[in-house]
């Protein structure tokens, strides 16, 4: 390993991070960001990589939001291993890792936040109320907090990545939002923190999820009814194990508006509970 790659700083304070952007600045370098709730996997080091190839400085921060859970969701127990996601970050070169406290994020009397109605109401917005909220309000703070060039983001949460897109368009956010590809196992299965979860029979079931959108995506480029489709992809995939399905369903690939019959891009999005995990994955529709 490359000596200098093992320098990874950590900072949590929100003027200990732009003191760190402040210099890297002043030396004419350009910063990237890559927001992560942590317990890092191949995905979010792809996200890494793509910083590290398009800007000079990576940040990566480190928050598990606890404005993105819902009552009954996993905040408490969503894993937390903060020294070896450092290392494996200093192993790949990141150049600073900010992992600030509740306290740092939301003070005693914060009350803004910031929604996306619209694009963050559908999907995921539907069946997680709040969520976006949640998402908007700390990629914002993180992004007027860092005033990076570029950040990254994963397709792996699509309806994010688009929350977010247009989020920092409507704000005049100075930041190019990055879309990155979804890293997956050999079999499929698109990586997540929350695979974790699964018992070994749930794992066995999971890469259904991926196949199922693949066979709704090939449906609908062969000219089927977006609408059929996810209505069959769904019933397939409680055929093959998946106990709840909140949704398959076949979208406008940038305003995740119900398709109009137009030829503009689609995407497939899908998400379901294998026992009490729920797993959400997505793909592009070939048309
Ligand atoms: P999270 O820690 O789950 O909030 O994810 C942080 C970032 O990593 C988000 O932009 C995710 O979309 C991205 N990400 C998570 N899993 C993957 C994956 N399998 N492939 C690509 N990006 C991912």
């Amino acid at each position: 390993m490359d000596a200098g790659k093992t320098s990874l700083d950590i900072v949590r304070s929100v003027s200990d991070l732009r003191g760190k952007v402040r210099g890297w600045r002043a030396a004419g370098e350009t910063v990237g960001l890559v927001p992560t709730m942590g317990a890092l996997h191949d995905g979010h080091f792809s996200l890494v990589e793509a910083s590290l190839t398009g800007t000079d400085r990576t940040c990566v921060t480190l928050f598990v939001n606890p404005k993105q859970f819902g009552e009954g969701e996993d905040f408490e127990v969503y894993p937390r291993d903060e020294a070896t996601d450092a290392q494996a970050l200093a192993a790949r070169g990141a150049h600073l890792l900010f992992a600030p406290g509740v306290k740092d994020m939301y003070p005693e009397g914060f009350a803004s936040s910031v929604s996306v109605p619209g694009i963050g109401d559908v999907l995921e917005g539907e069946f997680r109320p709040g969520f976006f909220t949640g998402v908007a309000t700390v990629v914002t703070k993180l992004l007027l907090q860092a005033l990076p060039d570029k950040a990254y983001f994963g397709e792996k949460d699509y309806q994010q990545l688009c929350v977010i897109r247009r989020m920092t368009a409507d704000l005049d956010i100075p930041v190019e939002i990055v879309g990155c590809p979804i890293v997956r196992e050999s079999d499929g299965l698109a990586l997540s923190s929350r695979n974790a979860y699964l018992s070994a029979d749930e794992r066995e079931v999971a890469p259904a999820l991926h196949q199922v959108l693949q066979e709704t995506a090939s449906r609908v480029s062969g000219g089927a009814d977006p609408a059929a489709a996810g209505e069959d992809g769904a019933a397939a995939l409680r055929q093959r194990g998946f106990a709840k399905v909140d949704y398959i369903s076949v979208r406008d690939a940038e305003t995740l508006a119900v398709p109009d019959g137009s030829d503009r891009p689609l995407r497939v999005l899908g998400a379901a509970w294998l026992g009490r995990t729920r797993l959400i994955d997505n793909i592009a529709i070939d048309c």
